[in-house]
This record gives structure tokens, C-alpha cells and sequence, in this order.
């Protein structure tokens, strides 16, 4: 059985009011959503809301300035747990952050994802008193922001793969070991067991896909990296909002990446595939309302945007897409 490591979690149905009310004086970074659904359950209402919105270091940085001495409480998705990681990082506030939907590990990492020039980068050292996870707020969400939250786990399948070609090449700068695979399979297996319980939204499923980002999150602060769970699927993902300058659903634009790459990596495309269909993940271009035209071009300017960003080495590098057909590059995502 899978046994995750991490941040103090509790887990439960209808438990957000109950920290709340227990915190004293907080301030909430949010999105208006998740809070419009918890709102009127909570008798402690804080002392100010602000929305997560930016993530440039300089607003943060001014946000962090100005917030009073008073618990930080995060609640959302991946703006709003970085967010609130920065404040209580920079203020040294007491934190807790109550994740909207299982979209991403944000809420079990400790360095905030921020957006600079294009890029991401990552910094800070959060770690909360506690992380609420509460089922009847995820089945509040949009399906769809449950069922993309496999991206960031199953994108293990292509990163494993991409750092052990880096070893292989003599370009691996985390120190390869034979045995690093079995980790991703660990994931991997474990993702695949509790996917039907995902698209299924069952306490259980939804329970052990936050368990897994939690295991992912401590691990990526063991390791110091994150080669295990990134590789040429996110470097798609940076590329396509570099090329489209928009963004989708993160799990889902991973997801994508995980397809398309693990096809062309020769590595059981088949076997990600049934992943994304148990756990009821969109990946058709019409249901995610992305045009042929934005994958293609996004996929082909993948290797030239990789070297420019310096990013790991990873297949991401060296396949040639523009000696791929379209029609091959495209069916990887509709089936
Ligand atoms: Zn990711």
C-alpha cells in the first residue's frame, strides 16, 4: 500500500468552517469561487480577502509588505496557495491553506511557483501548520478541475524517462541512480489504482490523489529537484503558453504533453493513455477548447523554446517534430 510522507494533513468532509473559526484574526488569499461556496458557513470572517491574481515577484513582494500580523490562510487553487506560501514565507505568518480542488501539489510544496519574463521560477520556503483537504469542497468544482488534478503525478511517466535519457548522454546533472525509476512506478501505479476513484469523485480516490501530490511535494524538497515529476511534458506546457499566450487547466495541459511526448519517446503511450481514460481526464482538443493549430505550433517550437530557456535535458531537446505529420502528432490526443 502506498504511504506518503509530507505536511500536516487532515482530512475530511464540511471541516474548512472548523479551522476557520479556530484560527483567530486571519487574512484570506483566495479565489472567488471557493469562497463564495464557504462563506456563509464560517462565523469567523477575516479580516480582509484579497484575490489571488499575480504572481510576479514584485506584486507579491508588496503584498507581503503590507499584509497584517495575523495568520495567513490560503484558499483555491495553485495562485492562491502560492500566494499565501510567499506572505507566510516572507512574514513568517503562521499559514494554512485549504486547496479549492486537487489541480496541483502547490498546497504540499515548499517554494512558490512564480511568473517572471515569460518563465516560471521557483522560490521561498513555506511550510504550513496544517493542510485542510476537504472533499465537499473539491465536489463543489467543475469536474473537470478534479479530474486534471493526475497531471503533475502522471507527468512522472514522461520525466522519468527524459532523466534517465539525460544519463545516458552524460547530461544529467541529480545523479541518476537505476533504482530513481522504481520511485515514478511507485507513483505511477498507485496513480493508475485510484484513478476510477478520481473521475468517480469518492472520498477515497480524492484522498490518495492529495496524498500522492503530498509525497511528490516532500520528495521534491528531499531531492532538491523535481527531475523525477518534470520533464518534456511540462517543457510542452511552458512552451505552449510561451506560443499561445494563454494557459488552460495546468493537469490537463501537462497531460497533454504526457500523450504527445511518451508517444514519441517510445515509452507505452498506451500506458498513459489508460490512466487518462480511467481517471476521466479531457484530453480531446474540442472538449479542451484548443485548436489543432495551437498544439502544432506549440509542439514544433518546443525544442528551439527548451535550449533557449536552458531547461533540463530531456527528449523535449532533440526530437524533430516538424519531421512528424500532424496527423500523427495529433492523434495522440484524439482517440
Ligand atoms: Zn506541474
Amino acid at each position: 500500500m502506498f504511504k506518503a510522507n509530507g505536511f500536516n494533513v487532515q482530512y475530511g468532509s464540511n471541516i474548512c468552517a472548523d479551522r476557520l473559526n479556530a484560527v483567530g484574526d486571519y487574512v484570506l488569499i483566495t479565489h472567488l469561487e471557493p469562497w463564495q461556496f464557504l462563506k456563509d458557513k464560517v462565523k469567523n470572517q477575516p479580516i480582509e480577502v484579497i484575490e489571488a491574481k499575480d504572481l510576479s515577484k514584485s506584486y507579491l513582494d508588496a503584498l507581503a509588505k503590507r499584509v497584517p500580523n495575523v495568520h495567513i490562510v490560503g484558499l483555491g487553487g495553485g495562485s492562491a496557495m502560492d500566494t499565501a506560501k510567499w506572505v507566510h514565507w516572507r512574514r513568517q505568518l503562521p499559514l494554512t491553506q485549504i486547496p479549492s480542488i486537487p489541480s496541483v501539489d502547490a498546497c504540499f510544496t515548499r517554494m512558490s511557483a512564480l511568473r517572471e519574463q515569460g518563465g516560471v521560477i521557483y522560490e521561498g520556503d513555506a511550510v504550513p501548520e496544517l493542510v485542510i483537504v476537504d472533499y465537499e469542497l473539491f465536489r463543489s468544482a467543475p469536474k473537470a478541475m478534479i479530474t486534471s488534478g493526475i497531471g503533475d503525478v502522471l507527468s512522472c511517466h514522461t520525466a522519468w524517462f527524459d532523466w534517465k535519457y539525460a544519463h545516458e548522454q552524460g547530461k544529467d546533472e541529480f545523479g541518476w541512480k537505476p533504482s530513481d525509476p522504481a520511485i515514478s512506478k511507485a507513483y505511477l501505479d498507485e496513480l493508475a489504482d485510484c484513478a476510477p476513484g478520481i473521475k468517480e469523485q469518492t472520498d477515497d480516490g480524492l484522498r490518495r490523489l492529495m496524498e500522492l501530490h503530498r509525497d511528490i511535494g516532500w520528495r521534491c524538497h528531499e531531492l532538491k529537484h523535481a527531475r523525477f515529476e518534470e520533464g518534456s511534458e511540462h517543457f510542452f506546457a511552458y512552451t505552449f503558453e510561451e506560443v499561445t499566450g494563454r494557459t488552460i487547466a495546468h493537469g490537463e495541459l501537462v497531460s497533454m504533453g504526457v500523450l504527445i511526448m511518451s508517444k514519441f519517446q517510445g515509452n507505452d503511450f498506451e500506458g498513459a493513455q489508460s490512466i487518462i481514460e480511467k481517471a476521466g481526464t479531457r484530453h480531446r482538443l474540442a472538449d479542451l477548447k484548443v485548436s489543432e493549430d495551437e498544439v502544432l505550433k506549440s509542439i514544433r517550437r518546443t525544442r528551439s523554446f527548451s535550449i533557449e530557456q536552458n531547461h533540463w535535458f530531456s527528449y523535449a531537446k532533440t526530437i524533430d517534430f516538424d519531421s512528424i505529420s500532424d496527423k500523427d502528432i495529433l492523434s495522440c490526443l484524439n482517440w
